[in-house]
């Protein structure tokens, strides 16, 4: 694998949707390009950010509520 393939397939591997082998290669070049492994750790972060925002938006009314209340409580604004 080289750093194009890498930087084509992150997100299937951060997805969880490579197969084994490409899996494997691609943890491989990673551990041996540090160019690429800090690709992988920005896509990573934003992957977990964005999937945050989402969870967030998509959270049930009541819990949302809850957490602004909780969260207003915290900055003191009544
Ligand atoms: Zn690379």
């Amino acid at each position: 694998m080289i750093c194009d393939d890498v930087k084509r397939v992150a997100y299937f591997f951060l997805d969880g949707k490579l197969g084994e082998n490409k899996q494997n290669d691609f943890k491989t070049h990673v551990s041996i390009c540090p160019d690429c492994e800090q690709r992988v750790s920005i896509h990573r972060r934003l992957r977990l950010f964005i999937c945050k925002r989402l969870s967030r938006d998509s959270a049930p009314q009541r819990l949302r509520q809850r957490l602004a209340r909780s969260f207003r409580g915290l900055t003191s604004e009544t």
